[in-house]
């Protein structure tokens, strides 16, 4: 998503797109690897911005709702990437390397006529992620299985 597309999803919602929020959200974007809020905080006082590890924290919080952002959390360590595909979609993160890979397919209709019918619910919306191991991880997986 580029700014002026960011700029105009906070309109819709009536959020207001500070600058502190604009930065993490370049920062974001200019890796393709998931980064932590500590490390965008570095990153950003590197640049002589300064932002507050709350803000940081705040405002990765409001990306993740807005779904602009994914949250990857294995074990105490917390990192977002920022999303690609605009539209509903679900992610694969390896267990070894923690690379996220987005999904831009979702069939989960049989599943969620089965939620319904054994609950009664109206299905509206899921989450659902899904974990492995990449290409460049799972032979050495494998090998450590064998051992
Ligand atoms: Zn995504
Ligand atoms: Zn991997
Ligand atoms: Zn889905």
């Amino acid at each position: 998503m580029n700014i002026g597309l960011l700029r105009n999803v906070f309109k819709e919602k009536k959020l207001s797109l500070s600058h502190p929020r604009l930065l993490i959200y370049q920062e974001l974007s200019h890796t393709l690897s998931p980064l932590s809020p500590l490390e965008i905080f570095q990153s950003l006082l590197k640049k002589k911005k300064k932002i507050g590890l709350t803000s940081i924290y705040r405002s990765l919080e409001l990306f993740e709702s807005l779904g602009m952002v994914f949250k990857i959390v294995n074990g105490s360590s917390v990192k977002y990437k920022l999303c690609e595909l605009e539209n509903h979609h679900h992610h694969i993160v390896c267990k070894a390397c923690g690379n996220v890979v987005e999904l831009n397919f979702c069939d989960i209709s049989d599943w969620s006529k089965k939620v319904t019918e054994s609950t009664g619910y109206q299905v509206v919306d899921h989450e659902l992620n899904f974990y492995g191991f990449c290409q460049s991880c799972k032979p050495l997986q494998t090998l450590s299985h064998n051992r």
